[in-house]
């Protein structure tokens, strides 16, 4: 119920349970996502760590997406952006 693919697809209904999607808090998947970029003088390897979680308390997952979004914009019903909507794909320098 408080999967961002559920939040997405269910936009209207939200509102009667949003209580009970803050009870069950933020869903924070492992999310596989990585990707290979070739440098100057190196490969590099940018993978998801799921620390980010940690770092950023309104971050949430979808796995189905493999994208991360805003929980509370999500929820809520914020700015329409990449984070409410088609979701972001974090990238970090390993
Ligand atoms: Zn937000």
């Amino acid at each position: 119920m408080n999967s961002v693919d559920f939040l997405l697809t269910n936009k209207y209904i939200i509102y009667d349970i949003q209580t009970e999607i803050k009870r069950l808090g933020r869903p924070i998947p492992d999310l596989i996502i990585s990707k290979t970029d070739v440098g100057k003088s190196r490969i590099y390897s940018r993978n998801f760590n799921s620390s980010v979680y940690d770092r950023f308390k309104w971050l949430c997952g979808c796995p189905k997406r493999n994208k991360l979004f805003c929980f509370i914009c999500v929820v809520m019903g914020g700015n329409q952006s990449a984070w409410t909507q088609e979701g972001v794909c974090w990238e970090r320098k390993t």
